[in-house]
């Protein structure tokens, strides 16, 4: 079995989620039929304090259907460089949703330094787009955006009348890491999108939630965007599963990633940022980069080794996977 450090999306699902699959109760859910899909949204509306909840089946359309729903043709965002809507969507958002992007770059922390949001928003004029959302991310590369920014931040946004958006694909694990409750990390945005298929485990699938009447037209655009599915309580019943079972143990992820850390910081050529919640970004001088690559291969672990490399814990990897990994790049660097 190789260790696989390049993401959290790479988890299996298993064995009791599997079970869990075997035994869902399905129906065709284009129809409305699915009784497990109805299970899940009904919980993620009521785990994440909103009206209503619709299931995707990835993170890229179910933020593009929210900033859909939102903005319309010729309205402007405003969001991170590094957010993933903007950097890892493939521009979605332009192409499909005919919207504009105004790209902040992300202060260290995550955060959109407060005055350049404010210096980004338009007047309304002739020649500007209409500045329509301000969309945040957390976490984002691991780091848990500050409690009192986001109230700022959106309370910013409000008082400019745009709306607001987070994209919380790991909003689980900030919730887990911080121990505040998810309720509470989502009250300050309108829409919500989380992700099952990073550290909670499952194989398929983001729920965005927020206030029915947006939901509605969320599901319209859904079905637009293809991503209307039938038996998908094969789905749900992960999800579901992952609720009940793959929350608390992030903790343990988390942990993980403060062992690889600690492991890595004792190495001198090597320069450690985190960890952050479940991941440990680290500075690898370039010349070392394809030597390294090329042993931890060969030792069965997987890394997508660069000069600024990403390693993420995650469900399939135990402490003592942690324990080989650091032993490994360590001889790599020995002298
Ligand atoms: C993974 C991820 C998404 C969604 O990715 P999909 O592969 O489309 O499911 C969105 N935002 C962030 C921050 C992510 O990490």
């Amino acid at each position: 079995m190789m260790i696989d450090l390049r993401s959290d999306t790479v988890t299996r699902p298993t064995p009791g989620m599997r079970a869990a699959m075997m035994a869902a109760e399905v129906g065709d859910d284009i129809w409305g039929d699915d009784p497990t899909m109805h299970r899940l949204l009904a919980r993620m509306a009521d785990i994440t304090g909103k009206e209503a909840a619709l299931f995707f089946p990835s993170g890229t359309q179910s933020n593009l259907a929210a900033v859909m729903c939102h903005c319309e043709r010729g309205d402007e965002v405003i969001l991170g460089q590094s957010a993933h809507t903007y950097i890892a969507e493939a521009g979605g958002v332009a192409v499909l949703g005919s919207v504009h992007s105004h790209a902040i770059e992300n202060a260290s922390d995550g955060t959109l330094p407060l005055e350049k949001v404010a210096a980004a928003i338009k007047p309304i004029d002739i020649h500007s787009p209409r500045t329509r959302l301000l969309a945040l991310e957390n976490t984002i590369g691991g780091k848990m955006l500050p409690e009192s920014y986001v109230e700022a931040a959106t309370a910013l946004a409000r008082q400019h009348g745009l709306a607001t958006h987070l994209d919380g694909a790991r909003l689980f694990n900030a919730a887990v890491a911080s121990q505040r409750n998810v309720k509470d990390l989502c009250a300050p945005f309108e829409t919500v999108s989380i992700c099952f298929s990073k550290g909670l485990g499952a194989p398929i699938g983001t729920v965005l939630v927020g206030p029915k009447p947006l939901i509605a037209r969320a599901h319209h655009w859904r079905k637009m965007l293809g991503g209307g599915m039938r038996q998908v309580g094969i789905l749900a019943a992960t999800c579901l599963y992952a609720l009940d079972h793959h929350i608390e143990r992030l903790a343990d992820d988390h942990a993980n990633a403060a062992a690889l850390a600690e492991g890595l910081r004792r190495i001198p050529a090597l320069k450690v940022d985190g960890p952050h919640t479940n991941i440990v970004m680290v500075d690898i001088p370039p010349e070392q980069c394809r030597a390294l690559a090329d042993r931890l291969r060969a030792a069965g672990i997987l890394a997508a080794i660069r000069p600024r490399t990403r390693f993420v814990t995650h469900l399939d990897v135990t402490r003592a996977d942690v324990d080989r990994v650091t032993s490994a790049i360590a001889g790599a660097f020995a002298p």
